[in-house]
């Protein structure tokens, strides 16, 4: 039975792909492919060195046992034997060199397509299908991208084996059997030759079109695969390195349930697609081809045994022909083999570039937003409505507001009523389903991206910090200034810790890269976060529930310090803690996706039927002194 996906691909097509896969790490890794040429080609050209001297050597022992030219023949072949191996060491350097941090490179060609999706595109889970679909075909069987180096190693060996060997072989075709040898004048005749190039040819072809035939079955397979690579990868790599799972493991004896599920002999065993078929068809194939490339083994020895016994030739060159033909047909195969893959690595291909080819649909304007020194920016949404990719319901319902420079504008509601959505569209990182949203009265859409991007420094509940020294966290750089670097920590409160780390803010934190690294509490590593959006210096800070982990005293500083932390940006917080409203200007009550009552705290509070009012007296317990 054929795959059904498999028929559609041509072959130009199948070539196109592999051809665009080698431009892909050419360009991130130039001259490996020509490390692998340089290799590749040495590898199969030298033993044909060996073969060709031996034959010679033992042509002349059989024949005229001339000490001066046996001698002769031996110095020759020693130093043709050395030079070969010389070059061939000097290839296998080269490609070494090239070859470094290859696989490395693959994944950078991954990982930059990850950062230039527009951020909807991230969010979506299909793109994360297909990305952990990538990289399962990659690690997990070595299909897609990285397989043309495979391909590429091959098929140089191959061509060249095939070079050597027709060299090599083809006075076994052309010398005679002398007339006088009978009924063996029969394999002179060129009808002979013909049958029997053919019937080389026709065998060569088969055992690597069995052992296609056998590999395609892991494209058949491969949707049986996806769960089970999932499931092995998840448990037995991302939960058993993860240190941060390792307290829940301990406290609730985790492994039980993970030992459940990750039982390899289930996942991988008789029950899988392509271990059944492993042992059916696919089996049955491996095995038939390589009944083929036995039979082609025999058919070589005959002829070259039949024609040298006949005395076409001496008992040396029968050497020789053996091993070349024999060369010649492993070549072939090899070839064909590798055409053959070709079109089943295609079918992980397409999977690979339709990751790559993930559209980026936003549009992006020229327009420049340059950091005005007066800061003086107004924001205003018209009548926004929002429904993220691929769901009904909409998280944000109407919605109009503007806000001046300098404001301090607080954003309260419930869970999901629609508060980070709404920070998400400020920030473009989504387009809005309806309405728009202005900068000083022109859409956002167009400005450029970067530029719009970069007036805003927002710390999200769910920010992230690397295990780098602390300094280049704050200012996500290598070089900085290392004094204000100092001055954002101080100002967002980290001042006292910084005191006491040893190596100030070359302190590592975290202890990936480093033994004297510091583990910062989850309260701790938001001031930093803090630090880090002070320290870029937009003029719109934005705080998504910032102290959502913080202790109350913790809490009670950042509140007290807010004004001086904000200087004059315009900052816009998050929170459903509402004691962080009162010193706002500005509040938005929201509520299901709407934005239902707007003033300062003392106005919305009074509202005694107000969302904010029932908000705040069901919180008042916590605040009231
Ligand atoms: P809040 O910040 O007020 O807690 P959110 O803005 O995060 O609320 O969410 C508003 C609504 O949008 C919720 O119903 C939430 O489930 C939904 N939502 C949030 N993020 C996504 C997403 N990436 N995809 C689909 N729905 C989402």
């Amino acid at each position: 039975m054929k795959h059904k996906n498999q028929d559609k691909i041509s072959v130009i097509t199948v070539l196109k792909m592999h051809w665009r896969a080698f431009k892909l790490l050419d360009r991130e890794a130039p001259l490996m492919f020509l490390g692998s040429f340089l290799h590749e080609s040495m590898n199969a050209l030298t033993p044909y060195v060996n073969v060709y001297f031996s034959a010679l050597i033992i042509n002349e022992l059989a024949g005229d046992r001339n000490p001066e030219k046996l001698w002769k023949l031996v110095l020759i072949t020693l130093i043709a034997n050395a030079v070969a191996a010389l070059i061939k060491a000097g290839a296998k350097c080269f490609k070494n060199w090239k070859h470094e941090g290859g696989w490395w490179q693959r994944e950078k060609i991954y990982g930059d397509k990850l950062l230039s999706l527009d951020y909807c595109d991230v969010d979506d889970q299909r793109t994360h299908n297909l990305r952990s679909q990538v990289s399962q075909n990659d690690n997990l069987s070595q299909w897609g991208l990285y397989r043309i180096k495979i391909f590429f190693d091959q098929l140089t060996l191959s061509v060249f084996k095939i070079i050597g060997a027709v060299a090599l072989s083809v006075s076994l075709f052309t010398l005679k059997v002398p007339e006088g040898a009978g009924v063996f004048t029969v394999l002179n005749h060129p009808l002979f030759l013909l049958g029997m190039v053919l019937a080389l040819l026709c065998v060569t072809w088969l055992a690597p079109a069995c052992s296609t035939k056998a590999g395609s079955y892991w494209v058949k397979t491969a949707e049986d695969m996806k769960q089970r690579n999932r499931i092995s990868y998840f448990f037995g790599e991302e939960v058993s390195r993860d240190r941060n799972r390792d307290l829940d493991m301990r406290m609730y004896s985790q492994q039980d349930i993970c030992e459940r599920y990750y039982d390899t002999a289930d996942i991988f065993g008789k029950k899988t697609a392509i271990v059944k078929a492993a042992a059916g068809p696919m089996g049955a194939w491996s095995a038939l081809s390589a009944v083929f490339s036995t039979l082609l083994t025999g058919i070589i020895y005959l002829f070259v045994c039949l024609k040298a016994w006949a005395g076409a030739f001496g008992v040396g060159s029968v050497t020789q022909y053996i091993a070349s033909v024999t060369a010649l047909a492993q070549g072939l195969a090899m070839l064909l083999k590798n055409l053959g893959e070709m079109r089943n690595n295609a079918e992980f291909l397409k999977i690979t570039y339709e990751y790559l080819d993930i559209p980026n649909k936003m549009y992006q304007g020229s327009l420049t937003t340059e950091k005005r020194v007066d800061r003086d920016y107004e924001v205003e949404f018209r009548d926004v409505s929002f429904k993220y990719p691929n769901t009904d319901t909409y998280a944000l319902r109407h919605v109009s507001m503007k806000f001046k420079i300098g404001q301090r504008l607080a954003i309260v509601g419930m869970n999901g009523s629609g508060k980070t959505t709404f920070i998400k569209l400020l920030c473009r990182l989504y387009d809005p389903t309806e309405g728009e949203i202005l900068l000083n009265g022109i859409n956002i859409r167009k400005y450029q991206y970067d530029e719009y991007m970069s007036i805003f420094s927002v710390v999200f509940q769910d920010f992230k910090l690397l295990a780098l020294p602390l300094g280049e966290n704050v200012a996500c750089s290598k070089d900085y200034d290392r004094e204000k670097v100092t001055e954002c920590l101080i100002k967002a409160g980290f001042g006292e810790k910084l005191k006491k780390m040893q190596d100030g803010i070359d302190t590592y934190l975290y202890k990936e890269f480093s033994n004297t690294g510091v583990s910062v509490s989850g309260g701790e590593a938001q001031i930093i976060a803090i630090a880090r959006a002070l320290y870029h210096d937009a003029p719109f800070m934005i705080l998504d529930e910032p102290t959502a982990a913080l202790d109350p005293i913790a809490e009670a500083e950042v509140y007290a310090r807010f004004n001086e932390i904000a200087s004059d940006k315009t900052t816009i917080y998050i929170s459903h803690r509402l004691s962080s409203c009162r010193f706002c200007d500005e509040i938005l009550v929201f509520d299901n996706g709407r934005i239902v009552q707007q003033g300062n705290h003392d106005t919305l509070v009074a509202v005694e039927d107000g969302k904010y009012h029932q908000l705040w007296h069901a919180q008042a317990q916590y605040y009231q002194k």
